[in-house]
């Protein structure tokens, strides 16, 4: 605990439901990393109905549950999220502002930061009191410096980062939730979600496990011929069985771009590395891919690395990878999938 800072800030936590009027996994490790800084906090809370999801962290600490509910505040749109998320921290009076990094938090807490006359952070993977000030982790360039900042300035809104805090496991209880009046009217009616090309959702951010695919799944084999169906059947069979997340290289994300015949669910969102994602799962298996700079830059985050592929000088047996399976890709996942069957 750092008393100096505790004296000077009015901390919230501000988080949305989900559809289903829970909260997400993201939302509890904001929490998380909130309790971890030693000083009261608010949690303010937005969506259609918020009292399931306030009951389910009653016993958080937090000293106030602000909320504000409603049919409108059930999709995600900019001009209600917007007007919700100034309402609760004008509510709370809060000079720091702890926000999950969801796609709705994201692009809404810039504005509201300026509407609050405040200033964002985005992207923060670590937040520490210590020595009368409150410090914000992030990365720049692609993750590859890592900086701490402080501000002055307050308001302050954080954006943190999914599997930057503790996930929490909270006694359910009933929270007292202080509701808020917000008149939001919005010109924009949501009627419905366009999801990319994908048949399949393959993109799970709170998965163990990532699992990803190289270009080598769309290339001749050793009996000259590509074996597209096949990778098909085995990729969509692994992920069915350990319900992992599908990443990718760029190489093969591209090649489906272009409308050839590889791997149809997977779409430019699955690409990890320097131009794609850098996900936060605690594993990871590559296959088929070369672990090219470019795309191992995006495994920053993940803890247990693995890979399989053909080439015993790939660039995963370089250091970037703890363990590599020389082999055939196609072999070991048909006996991975049944073992696991
Ligand atoms: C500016 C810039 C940004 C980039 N950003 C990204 C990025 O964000 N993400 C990214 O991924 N790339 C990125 N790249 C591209 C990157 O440099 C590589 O070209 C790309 O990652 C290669 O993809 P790959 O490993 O799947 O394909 P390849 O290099 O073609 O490798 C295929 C691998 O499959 C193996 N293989 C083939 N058959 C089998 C089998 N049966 N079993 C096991 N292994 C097999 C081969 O041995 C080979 O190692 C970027 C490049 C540049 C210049």
């Amino acid at each position: 605990m750092d008393s100096g800072v505790t004296a000077m800030e009015t901390l919230l936590v501000l988080l949305h439901t989900e559809s289903d009027g829970a909260l997400a996994r993201s939302a509890i490790e904001t929490l998380g990393l909130a309790r971890t800084l030693g000083m009261p906090f608010s949690v303010g809370l937005a969506g259609a109905d918020v009292k399931a999801a306030a009951d389910s962290i009653a016993a958080c600490g937090a000293t106030r549950f602000v909320g504000v509910a409603g049919a409108e505040f059930a999709p995600s749109r900019y001009s209600t999220d917007a007007a919700a998320a100034e309402a609760l921290a004008r509510t709370a009076g809060a000079t720091v502002i702890l926000a999950p990094a969801t796609s709705r938090w994201n692009r809404v807490m810039p504005g509201v930061a300026h509407r609050l006359g405040g200033r964002a952070d985005t992207h923060a993977t670590g937040v520490s009191a210590a020595d009368g000030s409150l410090r914000v982790t992030r990365w720049y360039y692609r993750q590859r410096m890592e900086a701490v900042i402080e501000r002055a300035h307050r308001p302050w809104v954080i954006l943190v980062e999914g599997g930057c805090g503790e996930a929490l496991t909270l006694a359910a209880g009933t929270a007292s939730v202080e509701m808020v009046a917000v008149e939001a009217h919005s010109r924009t009616e949501v009627s419905g979600f366009q999801s990319p090309k994908t048949g399949q959702q393959t993109i799970r951010p709170d998965a163990e496990l990532l699992f990803v695919t190289g270009a080598g799944w769309s290339k001749n084999q050793a009996d000259g011929k590509p074996h597209v169906e096949e990778a098909e059947s085995l990729i969509l069979g692994f992920l069915e069985a350990t319900q992992a997340s599908l990443g990718s290289s760029k190489s093969l994300v591209d090649l489906s771009g272009e409308g050839q015949a590889v791997l149809g669910f997977l779409s430019h969102l699955n690409q990890i590395g320097q131009t794609g994602a850098t996900p936060r799962h605690r594993k990871g298996l590559a296959t088929c891919c070369h672990g090219e700079e470019p795309h191992v830059v995006g495994w920053r985050f993940v803890t247990e690395r693995r890979a399989v592929n053909l080439d015993a000088n790939c660039g995963w047996a370089r250091g970037k990878a703890d363990v590599v399976y020389v082999a055939d890709a196609f072999e070991v996942m048909a006996q991975v999938n049944a073992l696991l069957r």
